[in-house]
C-alpha cells in the first residue's frame, strides 16, 4: 500500500476513540431535522479543534455548517458530507450519528497529514435529510456551486458502493365535508373519512397498473373527533417514489386522480398540497464509486453485493447527484434483516461493528480524496462519466 495510505490509517487509528464518543454522544441525543443543534456543535467542535474553519448556519439553516483546510487550495473541491438528524421515537435509526463522524475523522486526517497536494477539502454539513431536504435548500442557496465532487458514507445492512435511490414526493390531501348526528341525520351529511378511505382504495386498485419501482405509501393524520359525528375533515400525507423522474410525475398525475375521484364519489372538496422540495432520484457516478472500493478493498472489506437492486429509499443527495458527481456508499453495519428506520437498527448504530465500521468508512473517505488530489486524471474521467 502506498505510505501516505498508511499514514492516513495510521492517524484515523490515533482518533478512533474520539470519534466514537462523537457517534456515540449524538446517538443518546437524538435530535430532529432542522433542530440538530447538538451535534452540529459536537461536529464543528472537533473540527475546529484541529484546525479547521468552520462556519455555521449557511443558507438559513442554522444547524448547517461548512468547514475547511487551509492547508490545501485550488481544485477540485471535494466536499464529505455529514448528515446528523435522527426520527422520531426511534432516535438513530438511520445511523446519521456515524455519518457525521466518518466525515470529521476524514477530514481531520487529510488536514493534519498536510500531503501539499492542489485541491480543496471541504466538510459540509447538511441538516434534516430524513425528508426536510436540508441539502436542496443548501443547493438551491449555492452552497455547492464551486464542488467538483461530493462524498459521504451511509450506514446499511450491507457494503454497496452504488446503490439506486428513488425521486420522492411528499403530498397532503384534505378532503371538506359536512358533519352531521351519524345515526339521526346521516344524510344530511358529507363523510371527509370516507374521501380519505376511497383515495386509499384507488390507490391499492392503481398499485396493480404501477411498474415494480413505483412506491405509494401514506397514513390517515385526521379522521373525525367521534364515531357520532360525520367527519367534516379528514387528511391523509402520502408519499409517492419512482426511479426516473417522467415517470415519477406520471405516478404523481395518476395518485391526484385517486384522490380527486375519491372527492366526487363521497361528494367532498379536496385540497392538494405538494411539498415544494421533491427529492431526485440517485445518479450513480461509478468512476467514483471504482476508487472508494478499492480503498474499502486496501482496508479488507468486500462489497457485500454489487446489485443496485433492493433496499431503496430516497435521500435528498438524490438531488445533489444530479448536480455533480456524488458517492453515497453504503457500510455494513450490521445483519441483512436489520433494516434501517427500525429500533433493531437504532441499536446497531451505536454497536462496536456499526462504530468499527465508522471508522474504516473514515479511512476510505479520506483514501478516496487523496485520490482525488494526487491525480488530475481521476477528476477527468469522473467527470467525463458525469
Ligand atoms: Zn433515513
Ligand atoms: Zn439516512
Amino acid at each position: 500500500m502506498d505510505k501516505d495510505k498508511k499514514a492516513i490509517i495510521n492517524f484515523i487509528d490515533t482518533i478512533k476513540q474520539t470519534l466514537a464518543d462523537i457517534a456515540l454522544e449524538m446517538h443518546d441525543n437524538p435530535e430532529m431535522p432542522f433542530q440538530e443543534y447538538r451535534s452540529m456543535e459536537i461536529l464543528t467542535s472537533f473540527l475546529a479543534q484541529n484546525g479547521l474553519f468552520v462556519e455555521k448556519g449557511l443558507s438559513g439553516l442554522p444547524t448547517s455548517f461548512r468547514a475547511s483546510s487551509s492547508n490545501y487550495s485550488g481544485h477540485p473541491t471535494v466536499a464529505l458530507l455529514a448528515e446528523y438528524d435522527a426520527l422520531p421515537e426511534l432516535g438513530h435509526a438511520c445511523g446519521h450519528n456515524l455519518i457525521g463522524a466518518a466525515s470529521i475523522g476524514a477530514a481531520a486526517a487529510m488536514h493534519h497529514l498536510n500531503f501539499k497536494m492542489n485541491g480543496q477539502l471541504l466538510v459540509i454539513g447538511t441538516p434534516a435529510e430524513e425528508g426536510g431536504g436540508g441539502k436542496i435548500s443548501m443547493m438551491k442557496n449555492g452552497i455547492f456551486n464551486n464542488v467538483d465532487v461530493a462524498m459521504m458514507m451511509h450506514p446499511s445492512n450491507q457494503t454497496r458502493c452504488v446503490s439506486l435511490m428513488l425521486a420522492l414526493q411528499e403530498i397532503k390531501f384534505t378532503f371538506h365535508g359536512k358533519s352531521a348526528h351519524a345515526a339521526a341525520f346521516p344524510y344530511e351529511g358529507i363523510n371527509a373519512l370516507d374521501g380519505v378511505i376511497q383515495t386509499f382504495n384507488n390507490i391499492n386498485a392503481l398499485r396493480q397498473q404501477l411498474r415494480d419501482d413505483a412506491r405509494v405509501h401514506g397514513i390517515i393524520i385526521k379522521g373525525g373527533t367521534a364515531p357520532n359525528i360525520i367527519p367534516d375533515n379528514a387528511s391523509a400525507i402520502f408519499y409517492i417514489r419512482a426511479l426516473d423522474i417522467p415517470y415519477f410525475k406520471k405516478v404523481i398525475e395518476k395518485v391526484i386522480k385517486c384522490a380527486e375521484g375519491a372527492a366526487l364519489s363521497t361528494g367532498c372538496t379536496l385540497t392538494k398540497e405538494k411539498k415544494d422540495l421533491a427529492y431526485h432520484p440517485f445518479k450513480p457516478n461509478y468512476s467514483l464509486a471504482d476508487l472508494f472500493r478499492k480503498n474499502l478493498t486496501l482496508l479488507g472489506i468486500k462489497e457485500d453485493s454489487t446489485k443496485k437492486e433492493g433496499g431503496k429509499g430516497s435521500s435528498d443527495i438524490g438531488n445533489l447527484s444530479q448536480m455533480l458527481p456524488t458517492i453515497h456508499i453504503d457500510i455494513g453495519i450490521c445483519g441483512l434483516k436489520t433494516v434501517a428506520h427500525s429500533p433493531e437498527f437504532t441499536r446497531a448504530a451505536r454497536s462496536d461493528k456499526g462504530i468499527e465500521r465508522m471508522v474504516s468508512g473514515a479511512k476510505a473517505l479520506a483514501m478516496t480524496v487523496y485520490d482525488l488530489f494526487s491525480s488530475p486524471e481521476n477528476i477527468k474521467v469522473i467527470k467525463q462519466e458525469f
